[in-house]
């Protein structure tokens, strides 16, 4: 059976998930947080004290993380790491930076590349990520890149933030953080942040989470010719 897939890629902070799972709920097809995955790998090293930077330590130990994604029955994604849910660890500040810093390493794609491509074999997906279109699901059906100015997204992760109670988050840090993660996705020698040729970019700065959510159904819609 061939399964449809729909993958959206971009920036930190560029709202992906959160049209994501709009697209997954509307077509009834599973939401993948490919940034999830990413993060529980840098919470297993994180834990077994590792440095983002060392990158022996870090091919050493790598196969000892047993990841597992399950969804419940709401459709939301769970992260299983050693027979454990971590999912409600996964989405700090510090997780982000350590997550972007692994994941310029060949050895963290690779073992995390067939994870993401097995799951999109098995069902129809909407996975998000940074290269999703380009590298895991090259024949995706349909591509979308979504993006949003640095300003724009720091601005959004900052209420994001403040809605979870930190009221510590300051613009400036955000800000900061999101250039960092910028830079790093977009220079990272494998499977950089880039726009697939074939992807329709989709720029959210000056539009409501509404206009930008009716934006992204059209272009699916379109796509799937649905
Ligand atoms: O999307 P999220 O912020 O959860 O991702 C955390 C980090 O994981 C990103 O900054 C990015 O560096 C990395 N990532 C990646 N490829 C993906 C998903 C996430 O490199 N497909």
């Amino acid at each position: 059976m061939k399964y449809i897939s729909v993958a959206i890629d971009g920036p930190a902070g560029a709202g992906k998930s959160t049209m994501a799972k709009l697209v997954a709920s509307r077509l009834g097809y599973s939401y993948v947080d490919t940034g999830a995955i990413y993060r529980t790998i840098g919470l297993f090293l994180q834990i077994c004290g590792i440095s983002p930077k060392d990158v022996d330590g870090i091919t050493r130990l790598i196969d000892d993380a047993a990841i597992q994604i399950e969804y419940d029955s709401a459709g939301a994604q769970h992260m299983i790491l050693n027979g454990q849910d971590v999912t409600e660890d996964l989405r700090t500040e510090e997780m982000g930076s350590y997550a972007s810093q692994i994941s310029a390493l060949k050895v963290v794609r690779d073992v995390l590349l067939d994870l993401q491509r097995d799951l999109a074999a098995t069902r129809n997906v909407v996975m998000d990520g940074r290269d999703i279109g380009t590298v895991v699901l090259p024949k995706a059906d349909v591509k979308i890149f979504l993006t949003a100015s640095p300003e724009v997204r720091a601005q959004r992760r900052l209420l994001e933030l403040r809605e979870k109670g930190n009221k510590k988050a300051t613009l400036e840090h955000v800000l900061e953080d999101i250039r960092q993660r910028d830079l790093r996705d977009t220079t990272r020698a494998v499977a950089p942040l880039k726009q697939a040729p074939d992807a329709v970019v989709l720029d959210t700065s000056s539009l409501s989470p509404e206009e930008s959510a009716a934006a992204i159904l059209a272009i699916v819609e379109k796509r799937l010719a649905i």
